[in-house]
């Protein structure tokens, strides 16, 4: 090694001990003789001190040392005197003396301030990612990931649980995005699907009789992005045999209770995690993914809009829709400005608009308080059990733009009033999924999760009647924050149900036999029963670090045109390669 130390190691115990440090300069304060050089390296920041009058020749190279040259210090540790100690820096008691200095490596002047987490342009981050990874809060981020990925490796194995690699180039598996797909050099106009998850090959290893298999897995998907999402993730991916429901969610329940307080003792975690249906989540907080750090649950009032003269709400009860809505504890006082910023929120869910009312000491205030009479309005009040100075806030339309607007006007108060404490972690489990999903632009039905989930024994009925709307499946989701960290399903084992769910789905018989053949065939010879599920790493990192973006999070991240600016990909392919390929680019 070339130091005896890191950067963060020196203590006061070490007071007069001789010492070799590396590390790239963090900040250099130059007083003429005396200069200070912050060194930097993962471990911490130490500062070290030279003396021209003592050290010239160590002098002369800290002179011209600047922001990210590479040194190697040698040099002995001393206390800084009383006045000089730093309490912020873990080695802030010490200085070191430095004799002779050593330049490893110099550094052209760095697009990006290491030592300041600055707002610069993300895109000039990511270019140079490998100075921003430099950054402190960038180091504690990647480092936790490895800390959590190694609880959880860990913590799985001593349970039974083998790690069991499946490969990247594979079939396609749906999991309702678009696949990636790598030409074959060897089969001329074929190709590869990358894994949108190894769904298919975890339930097939079930098969194989592993029984108890997880991955720290890469799953590909070529969607449009979202702010959260990357075109590659990552998942823990788990399966398990000879189980049920109450055992996955049981497994995983236990794994983030153990594991939150071992890497982050600062968050708090509430078990057992509460349960809703998918039917409840929708009913109570609009969201299949509610936050639940707070309440402000949705409030139907439908029966007392559809007596108002309110012709907004009346109409769309009319129209098969409903009136809901929260009460925004002492928003009552909200300017015309404020109250119309709400609307905004409420379109940003597919609403046409937000309604609202103040409550008062007498009755309500507002433009719509006119439409109610006294008893309608004494019962609204009622409904939300609202104090004086309270504003009610109401959506009325369809079912779903009800359920939509409410959650971001929830969302939206939560962050306002400070309700959501960053250090709860606020786990929830969703279960009971519908089974299909409706896709209103291309009128079809389609797998709400995957093909691979078991229906609910009581709605096979309805499966066999055709009437899929209501089909539920034994699927689930672990929630956390307002945010969807896992989804996991019982899986069909049983070839006849597999064939019928796939008969649903938008498949052409020839197209099942194609894609889906190995999973029927394999059903044939003694699939155990199995279930699964597949927490998100990268959300869990972000709740973790306190992170509002998976980017942060993650080493090397695309950007949100599916770019890595570093690397320059995607990009073209050379001639030679094309040919190789088989391959030939058209111009639109
Ligand atoms: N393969 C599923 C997904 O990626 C997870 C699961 O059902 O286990 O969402």
């Amino acid at each position: 090694m070339l130091r005896t130390h890191t950067c963060g190691e020196l203590r006061a115990q070490h007071n007069g001990q001789a010492v070799t440090l590396t590390g790239w300069v963090n900040r250099r304060r130059d007083f003429g003789p005396l200069i200070f050089v912050d060194l930097r390296d993962r471990y911490g920041i130490t500062q070290v001190v030279v003396d021209q009058t003592i050290h010239p020749e160590a002098h002369a190279v800290l002179e011209q040392a600047r922001n990210e040259f590479v040194l190697e210090v040698v040099g002995s540790v001393r206390m800084r005197d009383e006045d000089k100690r730093n309490p912020n820096l873990e080695t802030g008691e010490i200085e070191v003396v430095a004799q002779t200095v050593e330049l490893l490596n110099a550094s052209k002047q760095p697009p990006l301030v290491v030592a300041r987490d600055g707002n610069e342009d993300e895109t000039l981050r990511l270019k140079y990612r490998y100075i921003d990874l430099r950054r402190a809060r960038m180091q504690r981020n990647i480092i936790l990931r490895h800390q959590t990925i190694k609880f959880i490796r860990d913590w799985l194995s001593e349970r039974g649980f083998l790690e069991i690699e499946t490969p990247m180039l594979m079939a396609s598996t749906p999991e309702g995005a678009r696949d990636y797909l790598v030409p074959s050099r060897l089969h001329p106009g074929e190709f590869y699907a990358l894994p949108q998850s190894p769904q298919q090959l975890k339930q097939l290893l079930m098969v194989a009789g592993f029984d108890k298999y997880f991955q720290i897995a890469r799953c590909m998907r070529d969607e449009d992005l979202r702010a959260d999402r990357q075109p590659e993730f990552t998942q823990l991916d788990i399966e398990m045999s000879f189980v049920e429901q109450e055992d996955v969610l049981r497994l995983v329940e236990d794994l983030m209770t153990a594991l939150v307080p071992a890497v982050t003792p600062h968050k708090r975690v509430i078990s057992p995690f509460p349960r809703l249906t998918y039917h409840e989540a929708m009913e109570r907080f609009g969201s299949d993914k509610p936050d639940l750090r707070y309440g402000m649950e949705l409030v139907d009032v439908s029966a007392i809009a559809a007596e108002s003269q309110f012709g907004v709400f009346t109409q769309a009860i009319a129209n098969g829709g409903q009136v809901k809505g929260i009460k925004a504890p002492g928003c009552g006082g909200y300017s015309r400005k404020q109250l119309d910023e709400l609307n905004v929120v409420a379109q940003a869910g597919g609403a046409k608009a937000a309604a609202t009312l103040a409550v008062e000491a007498e009755g309500v205030r507002g433009s719509i308080a006119k439409f109610f009479d006294a008893d309608q309005t004494a019962a609204l009040v009622q409904a939300f059990e609202a104090q004086p100075g309270d504003l009610l806030v109401f959506v009325a339309d369809r079912k779903d733009a009800v359920a939509g607007g409410l959650d971001k006007l929830r969302r939206e108060f939560g962050r306002r009033l400070n309700l959501a404490d960053p250090n709860l972690l606020a786990f929830g489990w969703v279960v009971d999924f519908p089974m299909f999903e409706y896709n209103a632009e291309t009128g079809i039905w389609d797998a709400n999760h995957h093909p691979f989930c078991m229906v609910n024994p009581e709605d096979v009925d309805k499966l066999n009647r055709n009437e899929l709307e209501g089909v539920r499946a034994a699927a689930y989701d672990l929630v956390c924050n307002g945010y969807e960290l896992a989804s996991g399903s019982v899986r069909i084992h049983d070839r006849a149900i597999q064939q019928r769910i796939f008969d649903r789905l938008p498949y052409t018989p020839e197209e099942i036999q194609r894609r889906f053949g190995h999973m029927l065939e394999a059903f044939e010879y003694g699939a155990p029963p199995h279930a699964g599920i597949a927490p998100g790493i990268d959300r869990i990192m972000a709740l973790l670090c306190d992170e509002e973006n998976i980017r942060e999070v993650i080493a090397f991240p695309k950007t949100q045109r599916v770019e890595d600016l570093m690397m320059n990909s995607p990009s073209p392919a050379t001639e030679k390669q094309l040919r190789e390929l088989h391959l030939r680019i058209v111009e639109e």
